[in-house]
């Protein structure tokens, strides 16, 4: 091999994102995005990617280039199958192709990503990096859920977990922003995008996070429920004459901010609060409710807590999600500095005071250089 570039490819269902980096000095010669596949000019998921390769090559960059190491891909559900990046072959692609059921929405498109990626470049090593992966350590007290094992067992129902990526990536750096090797600290991660989520770090594995069998289960998200009684499907189901597919549609698309206040943005949450309005704050309240019933439960999981990091668009961005959540847990030994708090960066930083024992911290994320390091540290091993 004797590139140092990787793409990166992260195929959505309605989109292509990419980026391509450069492993040998760190920079980042180009990023871009297709989005809605399927309903201009960009047919489907072929054409986006032919897109990307017609965008690349504009720019001299394209697929053929002899700096060209690698592609990345992200997949989003390696059931419990891959728990490692994994050069793609046949047989691993017909085993993401086995994973669709549990995860529809998702391992379709990545599939497709990777099949025409393969047909464009079909000598170039590609490597698919999954966002359960890093939750693989999770212990079987954790990531089982109490119901018949047989059952349990039979349909793939467990907690994998998402988003692996950028606990992973921000795991680390938290332990190096505190001067650490990722063994001497626990940390707990707060991914808050659009989805959320959280997980308990012990010494650089992850040992509990929030998101379950499906990205749905946990924080309250941008349009998504997290945790419900799962009586309430049954509830709306008997009573309120809801198909399956209805259920599955108000809890991942009509719910969460959106579904509490017509708004999943924080920015324009917060706007609207500043103007007294009833509706986006108790969504704001509810939103903070969950996220400090996380740090509270994953406290009690880790039983020692070095750092607290907030990640991802809300997580980075918004001070007053961050000063809610960590208010008046000095019991905890946490304490965030308001000035600190309120500094917008877009480097790694500590929000805590100098007393505080427990490290809270901003950590932006950056799923394309994980993606991209993974993919590059397996394609030269
Ligand atoms: P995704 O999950 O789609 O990758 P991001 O991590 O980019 O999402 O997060 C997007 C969310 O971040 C937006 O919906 C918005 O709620 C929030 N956000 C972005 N910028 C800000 C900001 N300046 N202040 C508060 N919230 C922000």
């Amino acid at each position: 091999m004797n590139g140092s570039r990787v793409l990166v490819l992260n195929s959505g269902s309605s989109s292509v994102k990419y980026q391509l980096l450069d492993m040998a000095d760190g920079s980042r010669p180009a990023s871009g995005i297709v989005e809605r596949i399927g309903e201009g000019p960009v047919t489907d998921h072929a054409a986006a990617l032919k897109q990307v390769a017609d965008e690349l090559a504009a720019k001299g960059l394209g697929l053929d280039s002899p700096e060209l190491a690698a592609v990345g891909h992200r997949v989003v559900h390696g059931g419990t199958r891959f728990t490692e990046p994994t050069l793609i072959t046949d047989e691993v692609v017909g085993e993401i192709e086995k994973l669709i059921p549990l995860a529809p929405l998702h391992n379709p498109a990545n599939v497709t990503g990777i099949k025409v990626a393969r047909s464009l470049r079909p000598d170039l090593p590609q490597v698919a990096v999954f966002d359960t992966a890093f939750h693989s350590t999770i212990p079987e007290a954790a990531a089982r859920y109490a119901i018949d094992v047989a059952t349990a067992d039979r349909w793939g129902v467990r907690r994998y977990g998402f988003h692996g990526t950028s606990h992973a990536y921000v795991s680390r750096a938290t332990a190096k922003l505190l001067g650490k090797e990722p063994a001497e600290v626990n940390t707990i991660v707060l991914h808050l995008g659009n989805g959320a989520s959280a997980s308990a770090v012990r010494g650089g594995t992850c040992v509990e996070t929030s998101m379950g069998l499906t990205p749905l289960e946990g924080l309250v998200m941008g349009t998504r429920s997290g945790d419900i009684d799962p009586a309430a499907i049954f509830h709306l189901s008997r009573v309120g004459g809801m198909s399956t597919d209805e259920i599955d549609t108000l809890l991942n698309k009509r719910s969460g901010l959106a579904g509490l206040c017509g708004d999943n943005d924080m920015r324009e949450i917060g706007r609207r609060m500043g103007e007294g309005d009833r509706a986006a704050q108790l969504a704001f309240d509810i939103y903070i409710h969950r996220l400090r019933k996380y740090v509270g439960a994953y406290t009690a999981v880790l039983g020692r807590v070095d750092a607290i990091a907030f990640t991802a668009g809300v997580g980075e961005n918004s001070a007053a999600v961050r000063e809610a959540a960590m208010r008046g847990l000095t019991a905890f030994g946490i304490e965030v500095d308001g000035v600190r708090n309120a500094l917008r960066s877009a480097a790694a930083r500590l929000i805590s005071t100098e007393a505080s024992r427990v490290a809270v911290a901003v950590v932006p994320t950056d799923e394309e250089l994980e993606i991209a390091s993974q993919t590059f540290d397996l394609v030269s091993a």
